[in-house]
């Protein structure tokens, strides 16, 4: 083989320009009609994809918010979460669950995950209830959803609330009911990357609860109730109308991204089988009662070869990313609460090994193959040697 033999075709990690671009006509006549109604804020269009999310979720209430962090941070004030309290969440997540708890100077209490799907393991969020617990946040990671079923039977047994993390999670469901409607409320977020992406920032609460719903709708906009009368110290949360109109005309495909991102996920495990590489690279497992909505496609690479082959795939051109590096127990901002390395292992080995490859609706089927030849041709180069 020669120096000049072809190099394929580089492959983003997300190309959010594919899925919109077909769509920007439809987009362009929502936003002029917004601009027509001079309703930027709590226009219409709001109210449908409220109406539309709660349906999809299976819930009574849809409340829009500024993001996927003000929705938890939302949630926890409507519960009086306050200095003193404790609320319990898995440590292998996006830093917003966490801050959301900090934010409101309570004490994040991180547990360990289930290695096999990186969600919350029920047995370790068992044994961290304490009398000072006042919530119990399990995390839909990279969109499978946590074992609602043990963790909802815990959470009411002890008499706690669950605010579930979907952010990452839309259309995902566990035992057929959708993530956010096992727990009081369920957070969804609408960052581009997500499952369901806008163009720029936004978010959801879904609840069943009707007092619950106002309390949140409340807190979303300053407290007030009516006009200039304060009820509670709120905050400023808003789903703005431009991005509502966005996301209604996204939220008719979400079935077709989701199915499709499936069938990528398939298409991965044939290609790996296929090269064999299954035996050195784990797969990313389906649990039987999920319906996984595969908002990211986790590999895990065993014997410390993680960092070499993202760097040996980034040499290549093919997108990968590592969610999360580093898990929060770890970080620098929370250092005071006093966690040590070997606290939750699990997490740990996760945020070593663990590395994600693109699986946006619009990939195509030859760059799946580019990736995975190019996973190939780390393991038969000198490249995965040297690390030993
Ligand atoms: C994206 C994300 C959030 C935060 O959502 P934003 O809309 O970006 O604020 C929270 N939790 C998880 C698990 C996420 O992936």
């Amino acid at each position: 083989m020669t120096s000049e033999a072809k190099k394929p075709a580089p492959v983003p990690m997300l190309d959010v320009g594919r899925g919109n671009q077909p769509l920007k006509q439809e987009f362009l006549d929502a936003i002029e009609r917004v601009i027509d109604s001079g309703r930027f804020l709590h226009g219409p269009e709001v109210t449908e994809l409220e109406k539309t999310v709660a349906n999809l979720s299976e819930t009574a209430h849809g409340i829009g918010c500024a993001s996927g962090s003000d929705a938890l941070l939302l949630a926890l004030m409507a519960l009086d979460i306050e200095p003193g309290d404790e609320v319990i969440l898995p440590s292998f997540t996006f830093f917003a669950t966490a801050s959301a708890v900090a934010r409101l100077g309570a004490e994040p209490i991180f547990v360990d995950i289930d290695p096999m799907t990186y969600n919350m393991d029920p047995e370790c969020l068992e044994g961290s209830i304490s009398a000072r617990t006042k919530a119990i946040i399990p995390v839909h990671l990279f969109g499978q959803c946590a074992p609602m079923d043990r963790i909802n039977e815990i959470a009411e047994s002890h008499g706690l609330p669950v605010i579930e993390d979907a952010a990452q999670a839309i259309g995902a469901a566990w035992d057929d009911r959708p993530a956010g409607s096992w727990g009081l409320v369920g957070c969804l977020s609408f960052y581009p990357t997500k499952n369901l992406g806008g163009m720029g920032d936004g978010g959801m609460l879904v609840c069943n609860d009707e007092a619950f719903a106002s309390k949140l709708r409340l807190l979303a906009s300053h407290g007030m109730q009516p006009r200039y009368y304060h009820k509670l110290v709120g905050i400023n949360s808003r789903l703005d109308t431009i991005q509502a109109a966005i996301l209604n005309i996204k939220i008719a495909r979400l079935a077709d991204y989701a199915k499709a991102r499936s069938e990528h996920a398939d298409r991965y495990k044939e290609l790996f089988q296929a090269s064999q590489l299954h035996e050195i690279v784990e797969l990313p497992r389906k649990q039987p009662k999920a319906t996984h909505v595969w908002n990211q496609y986790g590999i895990r690479v065993p014997h410390g070869r993680r960092d070499a082959l993202k760097a040996h795939l980034q040499q290549q051109g093919m997108g990968c990313e590592i969610y999360y590096p580093v898990p929060l127990h770890m970080q620098e901002c929370f250092s005071d609460l006093g966690y040590s390395l070997g606290c939750l292992p699990n997490t740990e080995s996760a945020a070593r090994e663990i590395l994600h490859l693109p699986v946006y609706p619009e990939l195509t089927l030859r760059e799946q193959e580019s990736v995975v030849e190019a996973i190939e041709s780390f393991y038969m180069s000198g490249a995965y040697r040297r690390v030993a």
